[in-house]
């Protein structure tokens, strides 16, 4: 195994007017599991494929450990790639999909090379499969082999373009498990595309958030969750989405008063606002996750609304609030105002997050 660089990563296409990876810099350590996550057309496939030699990249090094990779061919780069669409030749055995790369790449004896199929068989319980066809497998079958297919070569890097976005969402999970199981036991440095924040939150050591070609942030799950970089990020990792409102900063003695002008008005402490960069009477946005939006006693000084709709989920409820379109609080399943009931609502104040509202970047 080894780690991977890549140093302001550019791919332009059609001389210039579309650039679809933008000055992406980043590192994934030794036996690291990164998952690289962003909506449709961010540019995480075109990464992917500069790394795996797919696509030459327009600037930008390539490193694998020390060596730098830019201009190998792919099939000399020690990487394996794991498809979405499983890539299996179709006229091939399981058999003969797994050992048609260590044919091509090394030169081991057939009993080595066959050794090493059953290993790597072994590992993916795909053992009774090998005398069968492509089209004689299942979904989840097939993405078993192709995952086979690259732990057999034993190479430097995984790479995953949405391997799993073709299996229903049982098998799903199942595969998850089962790459993670891998990740555990082979120490394979990965990375691992998804547009699912979900997937990329629960597999990741660490996440790479795209947009617009462009990095927003890198880091571990939970700090990524817990502090955004940006609006962006705030809204895109988590479910239900991150809850904001265009607010004024006021800055008050030593406290900071946060208020939409109407009937919106939230007071945070000295002890978080002194962490706060913002001038009195700057236009901020507030961000706030629906678990970290609390219901107070009445009188309790808390904000006052009306609640729109009631959702229950089973363990808790969604409370849609008229505090502005799809403002969420996700509260405890016992928790259960009437439709129209004005209740109070409190935040956890150290989980707030203001962002600039120009640039979208954390203020905090
Ligand atoms: P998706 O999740 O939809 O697969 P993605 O994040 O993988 O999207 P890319 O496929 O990398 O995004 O595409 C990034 C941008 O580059 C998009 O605007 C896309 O239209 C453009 N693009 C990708 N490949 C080409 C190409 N061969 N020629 C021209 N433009 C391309």
């Amino acid at each position: 195994m080894a780690s991977l660089r890549v140093e302001n990563l550019r791919k332009e296409y059609d001389r210039g007017e579309i650039v679809a990876v933008d000055d992406l810099s980043l590192e994934v350590e030794d036996g690291e599991f990164v998952t690289v996550v962003g909506p449709s057309g961010c540019g995480k496939t075109t990464t992917l494929r500069m790394i795996a030699g797919l696509e030459k990249p327009t600037t930008g090094p390539i490193f694998l450990g020390d060596e730098e990779i830019t201009n190998q061919s792919a099939r000399n780069r020690d990487i394996a790639m794991v498809f979405q669409n499983y890539a299996l030749y179709p006229h091939k055995t399981v058999f003969q999909n797994m050992a048609f790369g260590l044919r091509m790449s090394t030169d081991l004896s057939k009993a080595e090379r066959t050794e090493k199929v059953q290993w790597a068989a072994e590992m993916m319980d795909i053992e009774e499969l090998l005398d069968q066809k492509p089209d004689e497998l299942s979904g989840g079958q097939k993405q078993r082999v192709a995952l086979g297919r690259a732990i057999v070569r034993e190479p430097k890097l995984f790479l995953f373009d949405e391997p799993l976005s073709n299996l229903d969402a049982k098998l799903r999970t199942t595969m998850r498990a089962e790459i993670q199981r891998l990740q555990d036991e082979l120490g394979i440095t990965s990375v691992y595309v998804t547009h699912d924040q979900e997937e990329a939150m629960t597999m990741g050591d660490k996440i790479v958030i795209l947009n617009d070609g462009e990095l927003q942030q890198v880091g571990a799950p939970t700090h990524v969750y817990d502090k955004p970089a940006n609006e962006f990020v705030g809204g895109f990792v988590g479910s239900p989405s991150m809850n904001f409102l265009e607010v004024v900063a006021r800055t008050s003695g030593n406290s900071l008063v946060l208020t939409d002008g109407e009937d919106f008005r939230y007071s945070l402490s000295p002890e978080y606002a002194a962490d706060i960069d913002v001038e009195d009477g700057q236009p901020v946005t507030l961000g706030i996750r629906p678990e970290d939006v609390y219901t107070a006693d009445p009188g309790s000084d808390g904000i006052q609304t009306t609640v729109d709709v009631l959702e229950p989920i089973g363990s808790d409820n969604y409370l849609y609030l008229d505090i502005h379109d799809d403002f969420i609080a996700r509260v405890n399943a016992d928790v259960k105002p009437a439709v129209g009931e004005t209740i109070e609502i409190t935040f956890d104040e150290s989980k707030i997050r203001l962002f600039d509202r120009d640039t979208g970047e954390s203020l905090l």
